[in-house]
C-alpha cells in the first residue's frame, strides 16, 4: 500500500462532470489499495470572479478580508469532490485549511507554509476515509484564513505530501506533463519523462507555468517524489504517464539541455554614462527594491577612461514606468546622461543540469542565434541555466533554431 497525494487543478475540476471524472481517478487508486489524500483548486475561472469582486468594492481591498472571499474557491470544490466519492461508495471527508490546520505566516495574499499539521486527518485517512484538502489556503497564526498566492494549490499539495510522508505526490493539470519547450510554438517540442528540481524550478521562474514556483522548491527541500499529468489523458485517447520530477542521480535521460524557456514579461532599461564609483549600482538598485521592483538580468560594463560606465538591466514589463520614475527623479544624484527603454524584448533561456559538467553550451546558443541572424541584447548565466535577451519579433524563431540545435526536437 502507497501514501499518494493526488492534485487537481481548476479546469480538471471545472464543472460537475468533471468532478465526477476526478473522483473516478481517486476511486482508481483507493481501489488498488492505495491510501489517498486529494487536494483541490477552486473551479477554472473562479478565484479570477472572486478576485475581481474584491478590487470592484475597492482596489485597495484588505488583504486579510480578499483572503476570506478567494478562499472561498476551493472550499466548494473540496466539498463536491466529497460528495461525488460519497455517491460513488468511497467514503470521504473534506478538510479546510483552518480544519488541518495548514499553517501559514500571516502575508495575506501569499503566504508562505510554516508546517502543516497531520494528526487529525490522519486519523480519518486510518479509518478509511479519503481526505479531500482545499488547496490554496491556510491558517495564519492569528486563526485568520490566509491563501498561498495564485496557482497556490500547488504548493498546498506538495507540502501535505512531505507533511505526509506520502510515495507520491500528482498533480493532475490540463497539460499531460513538462514539455522542452512550449509546444504552441515549437511544434517538435516533447514531453520529458524525467526532470530535476532544479531544472523545473528554473523553468517554471523562466515562465513554464506548469507549477506554481514555490511548489518545486519544497518538492526539492522535502524531496517529495512529483509527477505532473494530464487529468483528461483518457479523453484525449492518450493513455502516456506525465513527467516526473525528481532528484538529479536519478534523472536517466542525462540531457546536455532539458528545456527551453521564454518569458515575454522583461523589459529593458539602460542607464547611459552613468558614474563609475563605488555605491552607485547600490544607489540604483536600493530604490527600486525599495519599490518592491523586481530586477532580472543586470549587466555594467568595464568603464574605459574609469570615470563612467553603461549599466543595463531589466524589470517585468509592468514596473517599466515606475521604475523609470524613480531612475528619472534620481537623475542628479547619479549622474547619468541618458535614460533608454525597450519593452519589446524576450528573454530566452537553456536550462540544464548536464551543462555543469559540459562546457560549450553558451557558445552553441549564441551561435546558433547569430546563424539566425538574431542579436543578442543582454546575457545572464547560472550554473544550470543560460539566458539571452532579444528583439521580441525574433522569440518563436530563436526557440525553434535552439530546440533543434540542442537535440530536442522529437523524432
Ligand atoms: N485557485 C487558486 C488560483 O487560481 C489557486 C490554484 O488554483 O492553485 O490561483
Ligand atoms: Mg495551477
Amino acid at each position: 500500500m502507497a501514501r499518494i497525494v493526488q492534485k487537481f487543478g481548476g479546469t480538471s475540476v471545472g464543472d460537475v462532470e468533471r468532478i465526477r471524472n476526478v473522483a473516478r481517478k481517486v476511486e482508481a487508486e483507493v481501489r488498488a489499495g492505495h491510501q489517498v489524500a486529494v487536494v483541490v483548486s477552486a473551479m477554472a475561472g473562479e478565484t479570477n470572479k472572486l478576485v475581481k469582486f474584491c478590487t470592484e468594492i475597492n482596489p485597495i481591498y484588505d488583504a486579510g478580508e480578499y483572503d476570506a472571499v478567494v478562499a472561498s474557491g476551493e472550499q466548494v470544490t473540496a466539498g463536491l469532490l466529497a460528495i461525488a466519492l460519497q455517491t460513488i461508495g468511497i467514503p470521504a471527508r473534506s478538510w479546510q485549511g483552518w480544519q488541518l490546520p495548514m499553517r501559514t505566516d500571516g502575508t495575506h495574499g501569499k503566504a508562505r507554509i510554516l508546517g502543516v499539521e497531520t494528526r487529525d486527518i490522519l486519523r480519518s485517512m486510518d479509518s478509511g476515509e479519503v481526505a479531500v484538502v482545499a488547496g490554496f489556503q491556510g491558517m495564519a497564526e492569528s486563526g485568520r484564513v490566509t491563501t498561498l498566492g495564485r496557482g497556490g494549490s500547488d504548493t498546498s499539495a506538495v507540502a501535505l505530501a512531505a507533511a505526509l510522508k506520502a510515495d507520491r505526490c500528482d498533480i493532475y493539470t490540463d497539460v499531460d506533463g513538462v514539455y522542452t519547450t512550449d509546444p504552441r510554438i515549437v511544434s517538435k517540442a516533447r514531453k520529458l519523462s524525467r526532470i530535476t528540481y532544479e531544472e523545473m524550478l528554473e523553468l517554471a521562474s523562466v515562465g513554464a507555468k506548469v507549477l506554481q514556483t514555490r511548489s518545486v522548491e519544497v518538492a526539492m527541500k522535502h524531496r517529495v517524489r512529483v509527477q505532473v499529468l494530464s487529468s483528461f489523458a483518457k479523453e484525449s485517447g492518450s493513455s502516456l504517464p506525465g513527467t516526473l520530477v525528481v532528484d538529479e542521480d536519478e534523472n536517466v535521460e542525462q540531457l546536455l539541455v532539458s528545456g527551453i524557456a521564454y518569458s515575454r514579461d522583461e523589459a529593458k532599461i539602460t542607464l547611459v554614462q552613468v558614474a563609475d564609483r563605488p555605491g552607485v549600482a547600490a544607489g540604483i538598485f536600493g530604490p527600486l527594491a525599495d519599490s518592491a521592483i523586481n530586477v532580472d538580468m543586470i549587466v555594467q560594463n568595464v568603464s574605459a577612461d574609469g570615470k563612467a560606465t553603461d549599466l543595463t538591466f531589466t524589470v517585468g514589463k509592468a514596473d517599466m514606468e515606475r521604475a523609470l520614475k524613480l531612475l528619472g527623479a534620481a537623475k542628479a544624484e547619479f549622474g547619468y546622461q541618458r535614460l533608454i527603454s525597450d519593452d519589446n524584448v524576450v528573454k530566452v533561456s537553456v536550462i540544464g543540469v548536464g551543462m555543469r559538467s559540459h562546457a560549450g553550451v553558451a557558445q552553441r546558443m549564441f551561435k546558433t542565434l547569430a546563424d539566425k541572424g538574431i542579436n543578442i541584447q543582454v546575457i545572464s548565466t547560472s550554473e544550470i541555466k543560460v539566458s539571452v535577451l532579444i528583439a521580441e519579433e525574433y522569440a518563436e524563431l530563436a526557440l525553434r533554431a535552439l530546440h533543434t540545435a540542442f537535440g530536442l526536437d522529437q523524432a
